[in-house]
């Protein structure tokens, strides 16, 4: 048995907006032979569906006398993951309403489970992450836009066809800004980074955020204004869901998790002015995976896939 357990491996995708990941993973986590193309994203889903193949072959072949015993994908959503259904992707073009899973399947030679980035980073983190040894945990990824996962009671928080946890979209301004989904006032369209790098430059500052965060460092009074601003923007969001999910811990991972030291002190104080008494105390940590949470979920679900079945 214990022989077996270290000689398991999954090949996790993490199929992103700008990048295509690929990788072996075991079940202690640990990442290997990883492979990363810029994704298609304009090209329609069958090249992308082929990029994946490929890369899979890719990372087979260096796996050779290794025990695969399936794959993971993580997608943006929203996906259909009870159905395997692409319903629309708005960061690559080609997958309104597109069988997804049935494609992959066709083309990968392995048993194959698809999963919502944002729950497949949950997963990730709550195994073998921040999150781990904890019943309930949030995850929240704060990057390009905001997306999440949800775990509840030690189970994945799935919902109606697997799109549960679209923590982005949660509308928090009547009539606010246009957020990518194309509704308005989204978390997402106040919080995520491009509306950090809105904010500065619309104050004289630069785009890049994380020239913001350093000038903030250095004591630079617009510049430590908008990282306070961000910080109270995500502490009220997370205030929410934990009032939502009641969760041991949120956990943020995403590209401004970087300046997570930066944010966390503003952040906390707006969590605990904004949260009920008794929920004052639920803890906001920074995901423990890095990059790797989603890849790192989604062998979690070959591995989960293929426990205790035949
Ligand atoms: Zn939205």
């Amino acid at each position: 048995m214990a022989a077996q357990t270290v000689s398991d491996f999954a090949i996790a995708v993490d199929l992103g907006g700008t990048q295509l990941r690929a990788a072996l993973v075991d079940r202690g986590g640990v990442v290997s032979a990883r492979q990363n193309v810029a994704t298609a994203a304009q090209a329609g889903a069958d090249t992308v569906v082929k990029q994946i193949s490929d890369l899979v072959k890719t990372v087979i072949s260096e796996a050779t006398g290794k025990k695969i015993l399936g794959v993971g994908v993580s997608s943006p959503g929203p996906l259909d993951t009870a159905e395997g259904i692409a319903l629309s992707l708005p960061t690559i073009a080609g997958f309104e309403n597109f069988p997804l899973g049935a494609a992959l399947r066709k083309s990968v030679a392995l048993p194959l489970w698809l999963e919502n980035d944002g729950i497949a980073a949950a997963i990730g983190e709550w195994r073998l992450g921040a999150g781990r040894g904890f019943a309930n945990i949030v995850y929240v990824t704060v990057s390009t836009g905001i997306g999440g996962g949800v775990i509840v009671d030690n189970h994945v928080m799935r919902g109606r066809r697997g799109m549960a946890g679209h923590v982005g979209h949660m509308i928090i301004v009547p009539d606010g800004d246009v957020c990518g989904c194309g509704t308005r006032g989204c978390f997402e369209a106040y919080g995520a980074g491009p509306a950090f790098t809105k904010r500065a430059v619309s104050r004289g500052l630069t785009a890049d955020s994380k020239a913001v965060f350093e000038a903030a460092r250095e004591g630079h009074a617009i510049a430590m204004e908008l990282v306070r601003e961000e910080a109270e923007i995500l502490g009220r969001g997370f205030a929410s869901l934990a009032h939502l999910y009641s969760p041991d811990l949120i956990v943020m991972g995403g590209g401004l998790a970087n300046a997570f030291d930066d944010l966390i002190p503003d952040m906390r104080a707006t969590f605990i002015e904004n949260a009920m008494p008794a929920f004052k105390d639920i803890k906001i940590v920074r995901a423990g995976l890095g990059g790797n949470s989603g890849l790192i979920g989604a062998a979690a679900l070959v591995f989960d896939g293929t426990q205790g079945s035949a």
